[in-house]
């Protein structure tokens, strides 16, 4: 009687170890898939340009007479060369974000700067597109975090603004304070009148190499990495990031960042709990 009782006790909680094992090798098993995928997906984009320049170069050699053929060519092999630099800078970026603890140099940043480095870096494009850029509410917050990372995060986000919108549209960066339980929060909106993403994408967007028309996206320069980018420097900061979209209309991208001053700092201060 007493095994029965004993055994019908113990077998629950050993169909529960099998479901948990399962379960982990489930997700090593996922992961390892992710990881494969990752690296087929970096070796199909490597060699999409390193075989255009092959190409390329042959063609160039081909016609060493014509030097207007040979001018055309080179131009285009200035371009993949360009799309490899993009790619390979956009890589080690992620690599980095993924592998250092950006709290582990943190520092107050403050966002009126981040916004600035953010416009410089699309001015040229902007400008070639009458693109308006505005920016708002930005003075005196400062974000708590790892300032290289965060201009990167800051750069994707509106540089995406820029290349997703039509010619003489405006994009608009809104910041603010947000008060919320366990310290305060800094939100930061980008936001276009571009292309839009739809419904189906909006979940995809921020998964490496994941982009809603490839050729548009390397028309561009796009790696497809940018917003995988963003999305782990938003988490491994303590934040998140969303989006709202409106197809045809537009969207937003708005970042939510620890605000320096806040609990954290006081936390680390005093030796407590990040
Ligand atoms: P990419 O280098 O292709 O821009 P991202 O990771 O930055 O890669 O973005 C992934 C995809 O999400 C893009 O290819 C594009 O299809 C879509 N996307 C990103 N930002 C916007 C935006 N502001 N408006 C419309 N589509 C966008």
């Amino acid at each position: 009687g007493e095994a029965l009782a004993v055994s019908a006790r113990v077998a629950p909680l050993g169909s529960r170890l099998v479901l948990l094992l399962v379960e982990d090798l489930t997700e090593a098993r996922r992961i390892e898939a992710v990881r494969r995928d990752f690296v087929a997906n970096v070796s199909h984009e490597l060699k999409t340009p390193v075989g255009a320049l092959s190409l390329l170069s042959e063609a160039v050699m081909d016609a060493s007479d014509d030097p207007e053929a040979v001018e055309r060519f080179a131009g285009r092999m200035q371009i993949e060369a360009t799309r490899l630099t993009n790619l390979v800078q956009e890589l080690i970026d992620l690599s980095r974000v993924q592998n250092d603890d950006p709290l582990e140099d943190a520092e107050p940043v403050r966002v009126d700067e981040l916004v600035a480095e953010a416009i410089d870096r699309c001015r040229q494009q902007a400008g070639t597109k009458q693109i308006t850029m505005a920016a708002g509410g930005t003075a005196e917050l400062r974000i708590w975090g790892n300032r290289g990372q965060l201009a990167a995060a800051l750069g994707n986000l509106v540089e995406n603004a820029v290349n997703y919108s039509p010619a003489r549209t405006r994009v608009g960066i809104a910041a603010r304070r947000l008060a919320v339980p366990g310290g305060d929060q800094i939100e930061i909106a980008v936001t276009d009148q571009g292309i839009g993403i739809s419904e189906k994408d909006r979940e995809r967007v921020f998964e490496r190499f994941y982009r809603v028309d490839p050729a548009r996206s390397r028309a561009t320069g796009g790696t497809g990495l940018g917003l995988a980018i963003v999305k782990h420097v938003a988490a491994s900061h303590g934040g998140e990031v969303t989006v709202w979209s409106s197809e045809g209309q537009g969207s937003t991208f708005t970042l939510r960042l620890p605000e320096a001053g806040s609990v954290r700092d006081r936390d680390r201060a005093t030796g407590g709990p990040l």
